[in-house]
């Protein structure tokens, strides 16, 4: 037996501050000369300091568990020199407090493997009903038994319209309006053809009926204008040769 496997048998004692008397003297005298002891007492330290961060912080390398159990394991064979019996006493507490330490991290991974899964169910099931939620507004949109209403403001009145049919090389027009309000007193509608170019032509008068429907046929036009757009103004009683804005209805030929 070599000097450095006599003490190596003590420094995992040693480390764990359980040598006393005097094979601790001997020891520390020895550590004081030989370097490749402090590096293995250096080494067991490390490696109780990794079990202890096991229980806060990220897996520490398996090594370091299974190296010092097997110096625990090592200081716990029985040995040859009879006067160094004692220390091995302490065998069995040493590894209890090496299953409590190893315990607690364990019991902690276990913990913190639990909430992960916890936090993962939850999120599984939000994804799922978000799913059935989304199936549910898709399988609206396309069936067919569906009923389908639009809503508007219940008092607003239908809205003023006009439809002009024109045969431009006849000079031909018929207009039609609908939903419009009734002419304001000594005032009619008028109706202008707007040429590709040049002022608007007058296409006749008009003042709606009580459910505001109003029909102008053939007005005097000449044959073989281009109309660019239709338009409806307000003019007094009779009409008038050139419109007065604003237009109350608009719409370009096209
Ligand atoms: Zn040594």
């Amino acid at each position: 037996m070599t000097a450095h496997e006599q003490y190596g048998e003590d420094l995992a004692l040693y480390a764990l501050g359980l040598l006393e008397g005097n094979e601790r003297g001997a020891l520390e005298q020895h550590l004081a000369t030989c370097s490749s002891c402090r590096r293995e007492l250096e080494q067991l330290r490390g490696d109780m300091g990794l079990l202890a961060l096991e229980a806060v912080g990220p897996a520490p390398p398996q090594r370091s568990r299974k190296r010092l159990l097997e110096a625990i394991a090592f200081g716990a064979r029985p040995r040859e020199v009879q006067t160094r019996t004692r220390w091995w006493t302490w065998a069995p507490v040493v590894a209890s407090i090496l299953l409590a330490v190893v315990g607690v991290a364990l019991w902690r991974e276990n913990s913190q493997q639990k909430r992960r899964i916890d936090a993962l169910q939850t999120e599984i099931s939000q994804s799922a009903a978000t799913l059935e939620h989304a199936k549910m507004v898709i399988a609206m949109l396309e069936s067919p038994d569906a009923v389908r209403v639009s809503l508007s403001p219940g008092q607003t009145s239908p809205q003023p319209h006009g439809k002009a049919m024109y045969l431009p090389h006849k000079g031909a027009l018929i207009f039609m309006a609908s939903n419009m309000p009734a002419a304001p007193p000594a005032k009619t509608y008028e109706v202008w053809l707007v040429p590709m170019s040049g002022a608007p032509l007058p296409a006749g008068t008009f003042k709606p009926d009580a459910r505001g429907s109003a029909t102008v046929m053939m007005p005097p036009l000449p044959a073989g204008i281009q109309a660019k757009a239709f338009a409806v103004t307000v003019e007094n009683e009779g009409g008038s040769p050139t419109p007065t804005m604003p237009m109350v209805l608009v719409g370009a030929a096209s």
